[in-house]
């Protein structure tokens, strides 16, 4: 590691100008106090922090900024840091400055008949859930993450998670939106309009642009109603065939109210009810595979009925072999806890390569079989462990070395790896990089996979919104 200290990366009164800006507590700059700031949540990339930022209103992000593009320091601006590519903790040359948007966390306004929330970036994900549900609303943005993820992140990250099918993602949610400029300047798109076609929509410039376009400050977002029946069922089946099959019959005996549709195979159950304390296996006998699902209703009641019977016809079909649906909370939030710690216990079972492909819905079959067979022949013993947003085509394929003293040797491969499941994600139509976005993990798959015309465009974006490459740099474009 390049050994840089805080004084000799900045420029002579960086330090001091920052904190006239941003007042005492805006600013970070002891090696102890930014350590956390510059560890990403898989500890993949070791980082060094010049200096932390943290304003608390959009004026001190603006002077900042200001500050930090007439001394060309790079800015990596960070959330709740739960992203899982690389893109929000600083790189190793000690030189580029965290602007952390954690202190800017007021809900601003809940609006039920504009049906609107209106938040500053720093809100935390579930904080603004619990507005919207206070004034009798949805915000159907919903992740395992979010109890620490903010919506700064998420709308720069354009997340997906356990709704997309019914609501969409992050960039489908946003109405308005207050972006600081890589020169520091404030661009106010705050309008909490349905309808609006004054020439090109600049927002969605922003949304997923993974902080590398400019800073969003504020945001006005989208609200639903507050569903009134909820119905969760955990199904046991053969495969993704019969899972791709079941959500079409699903969705069109429910009329489109399916919100979730998750798939778990077998494996990563037992892997979790053996490391993970306090799970049971919802069905009597085991089924190669499971589907999580969560449908809901405006109307109190009736929905529940309508499952019932659709689960049943689907049986007759052979398409469920078995089915639960849960009778409390108590036991939704059971079957719920077993999807939201499929990580964790992958986690247990030692590192893996992780891959965050989609492919178009009906290729769902064809991906497992053609991945799980590229894996096989060209890594023998690899193990694979795959479960996901199904219902979206977005599978989080993560694939495991044949024995755990093989871990590092096998990790050394992580791009070898990446390329033959993300070829066959490709060859289907799909992505390779569903939800999680590209940062500096998916950089070669970036250059592998995008077509030069979208990347020269991309390219040219970049260079329009931040000629100078101070934002988040090395992050999605590398620069032009
Ligand atoms: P950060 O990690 O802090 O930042 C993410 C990116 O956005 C970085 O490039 C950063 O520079 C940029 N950024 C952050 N704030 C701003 C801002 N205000 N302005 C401009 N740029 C900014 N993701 C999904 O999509 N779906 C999932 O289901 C999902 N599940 C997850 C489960 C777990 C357990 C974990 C740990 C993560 C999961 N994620 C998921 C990934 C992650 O939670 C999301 O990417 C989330 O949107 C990141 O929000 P954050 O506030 O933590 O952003
Ligand atoms: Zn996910």
């Amino acid at each position: 590691m390049n050994d840089i200290g805080v004084r000799d990366a900045l420029p002579a009164g960086f330090v001091a100008a920052a904190r006239t800006i941003a007042g005492a507590a805006g600013v970070i700059d002891d090696p102890a106090g930014m350590a956390p700031f510059a560890e990403d949540r898989r500890k993949r990339y070791p980082g060094r922090a010049a200096l932390v930022l943290r304003p608390a209103s959009t004026a001190e992000v603006s002077g900042l900024v200001a500050l930090c593009a007439g001394a060309g320091v790079a800015i990596v601006p960070q959330g709740g840091n739960t992203g899982l590519v690389g893109g929000s903790t600083p790189d190793e040359s000690g030189r580029e400055a965290v602007l952390s948007l954690a202190r800017m966390n007021r809900v601003i306004a809940v609006d039920p008949i504009d049906n609107t929330i209106a938040v500053e970036a720093g809100v935390i994900l579930a904080e603004a859930q619990d507005a919207a549900l206070a004034a009798d609303r949805l915000f159907p943005l919903s992740l395992a993450a979010e109890g620490s993820c903010t919506i700064g992140g998420n709308l720069s990250t354009n997340a997906g998670g356990t709704q997309v099918l019914r609501y969409g993602n992050a960039r489908d949610l946003v109405l308005g939106l207050e972006v600081v400029l890589a020169d520091g300047r404030v661009l106010d798109l705050m309008r909490a309009l349905r309808k609006d076609n004054t020439g090109y929509d600049l927002k969605q410039v922003f949304l997923g642009s993974e902080g590398t376009l400019g800073i969003i400050t504020r945001a006005v977002l989208k609200l639903v109603p507050r569903p009134r029946e909820t119905v969760t069922a955990w199904i046991g089946l053969d495969g993704p065939t019969a899972a791709v099959a079941l959500l079409a019959d699903l969705q069109g005996a429910t009329g489109g109210q399916v919100t979730t549709f998750e798939y778990i195979p077998r494996s990563c159950l037992e892997q979790l009810l053996r490391l993970i304390e306090g799970h049971r296996d919802p069905l009597r006998e085991p089924w190669p595979a499971y589907a999580l699902l969560e449908a809901t209703s405006g109307r109190s009641q009736g929905l529940r009925g309508t499952v019932e019977a659709a689960l049943g016809e689907a049986m007759e079909k052979g398409l469920v072999r078995d089915a639960t649906i849960a009778e409390s909370e108590a036991q939704a939030g059971a079957l719920w806890r077993i999807r939201e710690e499929l990580p964790e216990g992958e986690k247990r079972a030692g590192a893996a390569v992780k891959h965050d492909v989609s492919v178009p819905v009906s290729r769902i079959p064809d991906f497992f079989e053609g991945a799980e067979g590229a894996v096989a022949r060209a890594f023998p013993g690899a193990r694979v462990s795959a479960f996901g947003h199904i219902g979206d085509g977005n599978i989080h394929f993560n694939v495991l070395p044949p024995h755990a003293p093989d871990t590092d040797r096998f990790l050394a491969r992580w791009d070898e790896v990446n390329r033959v499941v993300e070829d066959v994600a490709i060859g289907l139509g799909g992505s390779f990089s569903a939800e999680h976005g590209i940062g500096r993990m998916r950089q070669a798959s970036f250059e592998r996979y995008k077509k030069p015309l979208e990347i020269e465009l991309m390219r040219r974006l970049k260079t329009a919104f931040d000629p100078h490459g101070i934002l988040n740099p090395g992050r999605v474009v590398a620069r032009p």
